[in-house]
């Protein structure tokens, strides 16, 4: 199927449970994935070039490995040429620094990404820095940083985004709702802020200090939580007929968890998204969608 909108095919991907939606992010990131794939047949008919995504992986990260393997396999499904430059964990930091040079200058290189966390002695920040912000498909260059709060066009980082589409494919116009936003990292909380700003609500970014936190939460029209704690949020911090989107992924003896106490808080919600299949699966969507939008970036 062949997808006019990203947001009109989402309502096939949500699923009813009595008035309440479950949010099925992982059918959501099916349908984007498909139409990425389209995007990129089309690209290569057009231009016989196709966009490609590299990415630096150092050290021997459990999660990292397994997050590495899933982004090549995504991006090869669609058609995207797919490289992973592996690198021991007593790298050199100047060798990786040289590396990104060489891929900025690299024609077939649409998408630089550097997984993180990188070993203590590597500086994160200079890394990130030294990636051409055009192929910056983290979002994560201070320019697309700056770029992303000044409404300006720029790569949005992968996970906002996604929660983003969930969100709308609930609630087309967010304009004057309130949001709420559990966490202030880089990674998460301050982009998905943006975004909603963006989107024109009114947005609360709460975190570790916060007081009342559950009263916080209780005013939110949108709820979007990325904080890292196990069933942090429970039914009764949950405003009736609310969006609410669980970017928490923990690893507990009962298997994957979220940041939300699903059972209750699917109570109060009008929608929600469950852990897993909720927000994670968009996530590597998003990173195919900027590394096409980056080729086509640089092919006009
Ligand atoms: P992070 O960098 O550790 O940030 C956590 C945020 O939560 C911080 O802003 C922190 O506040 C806040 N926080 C911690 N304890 C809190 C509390 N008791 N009450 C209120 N706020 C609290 O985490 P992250 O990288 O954003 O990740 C958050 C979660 O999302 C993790 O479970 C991670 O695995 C998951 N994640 C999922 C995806 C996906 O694709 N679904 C992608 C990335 C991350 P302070 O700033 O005050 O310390």
């Amino acid at each position: 199927m062949v997808c006019r909108n990203v947001y009109e095919t989402l309502y096939s991907a949500i699923n009813f449970l009595d008035n309440m939606i479950i949010i099925n992010g992982k059918q959501t990131a099916a349908d984007l994935r498909l139409k990425l794939k389209n995007e990129v047949d089309n690209l290569k008919f057009k231009f016989s070039k196709i966009p490609g995504l590299t990415v630096i992986l150092v050290g021997e990260d459990a999660p990292s490995k397994i997050y590495v393997k899933n982004k090549e396999k995504s991006a090869k499904e669609i058609g995207l040429k797919s490289e992973i430059i592996k690198y021991p964990n007593t790298i050199d930091e100047k060798i990786v620094l040289n590396k990104i040079h060489e891929l900025n200058k690299d024609d077939s290189v649409s998408g630089i990404l550097v997984q993180l966390p990188l070993p203590k002695h590597i500086n994160t920040k200079k890394i990130i820095d030294a990636i051409n912000p055009d192929k910056d498909v983290d979002g994560f260059h201070p320019k697309n940083v700056g770029n992303l709060s000044s409404g300006h066009e720029s790569p949005v980082p992968c996970t906002p985004q996604g929660c983003l589409i969930l969100i709308k494919s609930i609630e087309p116009n967010l304009s004057g709702k309130k949001a709420v936003v559990l966490g202030r990292s880089n990674l998460n909380g301050k982009p998905m802020t943006q975004l909603l700003l963006n989107e024109n609500c009114t947005v609360t970014i709460a975190h570790s200090k916060t007081k009342n936190l559950k009263e916080e939460c209780l005013k939110a029209d949108i709820l979007v939580v990325a904080v890292g704690i196990p069933k942090l949020v429970k039914g009764d911090w949950v405003k009736k007929d609310s969006i609410v989107i669980d970017v928490g992924i923990n690893k507990t003896e009962k298997g994957i968890i979220g940041d939300v106490d699903f059972a209750q808080a699917s109570k109060f919600a009008k929608a929600i998204t469950p852990v897993p299949g909720g927000v994670g699966p968009m996530t590597i969507a998003c990173l195919l969608k900027n590394t096409i939008d980056s080729f086509k970036r640089s092919i006009v």
